[in-house]
């Protein structure tokens, strides 16, 4: 079937190739509808690797993605043939060590779609366990379905952060897992959340939001604008989402004492940070990896109106112009947050 594939670092083609199809007792089939481009995609493609993932063959890119159901296994329960859905792009092996203690995103032999040597869903058509598909609820558009995924990082954030009603929290860095972040701390019970960053137009995107407030760090001190926003005493969470050096500098300085770290951002080589500084304040950190367990919360969310991820759809392109899509995405504009790919130009589109 024709797919978008990754032939090597820079070199995009749509073009026909031949991927697994065979339909197992407990999987559905699906026929994707819209796939959005992630950082990780557009990672791949401009670069071939990301840490010890490296781009060795030919592969399809995409896991942002949502659907319909064609077909179902003879053991599958509770999804039936024209169930919209989305899907949650790694499968663990869930008789493994990690699987049974509850931590399968970190099961070491999980496979996760478009990193190498897997191949994502940027193609017609695919087969994925039922188990990791999620019916989407009538009020939850394709677009918003196949948002699910890097919205389920900032669940996970969310999660780690255990936030008690009230919270008040920073997120460092607007990109699009920062924005995803502070819209799940939002929707974890924080009162408000300030979010830091260099670009206007990705503070403006997020600031949009109520209950977020922008801080440009080009303009204004994030110690000071937290110091001033919660009377000196430090911001309850900190959602470090820039995986850059300098912002490790300004960590323990927001935090209040006995507060909380996140590490979301990934940082490409090792960072320093203040480890007197973390425990003169006894901080809890935490780390996030992918998600569990979240995309069936993260929909009920959106169906119930708590988070509104339309504004954050930037553009969507036909599936006849992916490479276009992708060129754009390889440009990053500072106001694009969520760019998608609408595979399925026959059904309805919604
Ligand atoms: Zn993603």
């Amino acid at each position: 079937m024709k797919a978008l594939v990754l032939e090597r670092v820079g070199e995009l083609s749509l073009r026909d190739i031949d991927l697994p199809s065979d339909l197992g007792a407990g999987d559905v089939r699906i026929r994707l509808h819209t796939v959005g481009i992630c950082g990780s995609d557009v990672h791949y493609y401009t670069h071939g690797r990301i840490g010890d993932f490296v781009v060795n063959a030919p592969m399809v890119l995409g896991h942002e993605a949502s659907g319909t159901i064609i077909e179902v296994g003879t053991d599958v329960r509770g999804l039936k043939v024209g169930d919209r859905v989305c899907m949650e792009p790694g499968v663990p092996d869930l008789t493994s060590r990690a699987s049974k203690l509850g931590l399968y995103n970190v099961d070491p032999n999980v496979t996760f779609w478009a990193t190498p040597p897997v191949h994502g869903v940027l193609c017609p058509e695919t087969v994925h366990p039922a188990a990791f598909t999620f019916r989407l609820p009538d009020n939850v558009t394709f677009a918003e379905g196949a948002m699910v995924e890097p919205f389920a990082v900032g669940m996970q954030a969310a999660k780690r952060a255990q936030i008690s009603p009230g919270d008040t929290a920073v997120v460092m860095g607007a990109g699009t897992i920062g924005i995803m972040t502070a819209l799940a701390a939002l929707a974890g019970g924080c009162s408000k959340v300030l979010i830091s960053d260099l670009s206007a137009e990705k503070l403006a995107i997020a600031g949009g939001y109520p209950g977020i407030t922008g801080i440009n760090i080009r303009e204004t001190s994030l110690q000071e604008a937290v110091a001033q926003a919660t009377e000196g005493w430090g911001a309850d969470v900190i959602f470090e989402c820039t995986g850059a050096q300098a912002a490790m500098h300004d960590l323990f300085r927001i935090v209040r004492p006995g507060g909380t770290v996140v590490f979301v951002g990934l940082p490409p080589e090792p960072v320093a940070i203040d480890i007197s500084g973390a425990t003169a304040r006894e901080c809890r950190m935490e780390t996030v990896f992918r998600y569990a367990n979240v995309f069936d919360r993260a929909l009920d969310l959106i169906a119930a109106g708590k988070v509104d991820l339309k504004p954050l759809l930037s553009g969507t392109f036909a599936f006849e112009d992916s490479i276009a899509a992708f060129e754009r995405a390889a440009e990053a504009r500072p106001q694009d947050v969520k760019l998608q790919i609408r595979v399925d130009t026959e059904s309805e589109a919604e």
